[in-house]
């Protein structure tokens, strides 16, 4: 067994349902002994967790209450019974939610090993946020150089990415909505985007009018409701819409359904088409092969919000569903 400090286990379980937004006493941590691995599996002590908006979604009936919860999660094998799943090897798995996981080889992936890449990076630009944005870019949108762009929430994980990956790829303007005046400020300041507004400024069609003048090609949505009518709006002809998700709904599915003029997708012949990063696993080397050498050369870099220590994590998942982080949220052991 590698060396580890820890004693005993912990666990994040959902113990309601909630509505609306979630709170913690929607959670519940549990602690237990660090299990044994069986043979054929490894024991591995979790590093750094993601949390994601689909958690939410989740919540209100694909996770189980009162079972340990799974999310996207490094970690490092502390004690092995198969030889896939080497002792001290940095491996990515789902089983997250929870300081140790028991993993067999098929359910986790060893990292590659780049040079100079921080580890975070492999759930940020890297990882699932990372693949995201690129397969929105590159196999949705269809990207071409100097087409321009709007993006909403883009001061998130998959908003950051997007923009960063489609300058790298040579986009024209670069428009982004975010929920608060420094993030706007990062937005243009950090990540390259020629323009941003808060969309709590007004209504999002006027602030994108100012923004984006002569319109949109492409519009990479992570919200959907009022920022999807106002894109529609915006879009020129051949537009293309990417639907990534709808952030702006998971805690009010109340909220009034999309208004937009339904003679747009004609008269512009607007295609507006989904995902899920899931059925793209196939384009994570590819998305390495692009990102990597631009993250050694500077020209790349991960946004994260790093929450130190495991006992924070609902905390975290809580603050990004309200816009507490910049960039991809990420929890991290201490
Ligand atoms: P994120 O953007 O890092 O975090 C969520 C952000 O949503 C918050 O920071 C907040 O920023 C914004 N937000 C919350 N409520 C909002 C509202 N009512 N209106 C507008 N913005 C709001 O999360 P992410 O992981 O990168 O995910 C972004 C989107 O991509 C989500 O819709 C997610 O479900 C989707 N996604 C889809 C796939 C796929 O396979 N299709 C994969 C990954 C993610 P502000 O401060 O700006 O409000």
């Amino acid at each position: 067994m590698d060396a580890s400090t820890a004693t005993a286990a912990l666990t994040v379980h959902q113990i309601a349902r909630p509505t609306g937004f979630p709170a913690p006493h929607h959670f519940r941590f549990v602690e237990s002994t660090i299990p044994e691995p069986a043979p054929g599996t490894a024991l591995v002590e979790n590093l750094y967790w993601s949390v994601d908006p689909y958690h939410r979604e989740m919540m209100d009936g694909d996770f189980e209450l009162n079972t340990p919860l799974e999310g996207r999660t490094l970690g490092r094998v502390i004690d092995s019974r198969d030889s896939a799943l080497p002792e001290g090897e940095i491996v990515f798995h789902r089983h997250g939610w929870r300081t140790h996981s028991v993993v067999r080889p098929d359910e986790a992936r060893r990292l590659p090993h780049h040079e100079g890449v921080p580890l975070s990076a492999y759930l940020s630009i890297l990882g699932g946020t990372g693949l995201t944005a690129y397969v929105a870019l590159t196999r949705i949108a269809q990207l071409r150089e100097g087409e321009d762009l709007f993006v909403s929430a883009a001061a998130g994980g998959v908003g950051t990415a997007t923009g960063r990956l489609a300058r790298l790829m040579g986009a024209g303007r670069l428009v982004g909505s975010a929920g608060t005046p420094a993030k706007v400020t990062y937005l243009k300041e950090r990540v390259g985007y020629d323009d941003a507004f808060d969309y709590h400024a007004g209504p999002v069609a006027g602030l994108l009018a100012k923004a984006a003048p002569s319109g949109i090609d492409v519009y990479v949505d992570n919200v959907g409701g009022e920022h999807l009518g106002a894109a529609i709006g915006a879009l020129r002809e051949r537009g293309r819409v990417v639907r990534v998700g709808t952030v702006g709904q998971y805690n009010t599915p109340d909220a009034p359904p999309v208004r937009f003029n339904h003679a747009d997708i004609v008269e512009k012949s607007i295609r507006m088409e989904g995902f899920l990063v899931s059925n793209h696993r196939n384009l994570q080397e590819e998305l390495y092969e692009f990102a990597v050498p631009h993250l050694r050369s500077g020209r790349l870099a991960p946004d994260e919000t790093v929450v130190e220590d495991f006992g924070r994590i609902v905390e975290a998942f809580l603050s990004m569903l309200r816009g507490g982080n910049t960039g991809k949220m990420i929890v991290k052991r201490i």
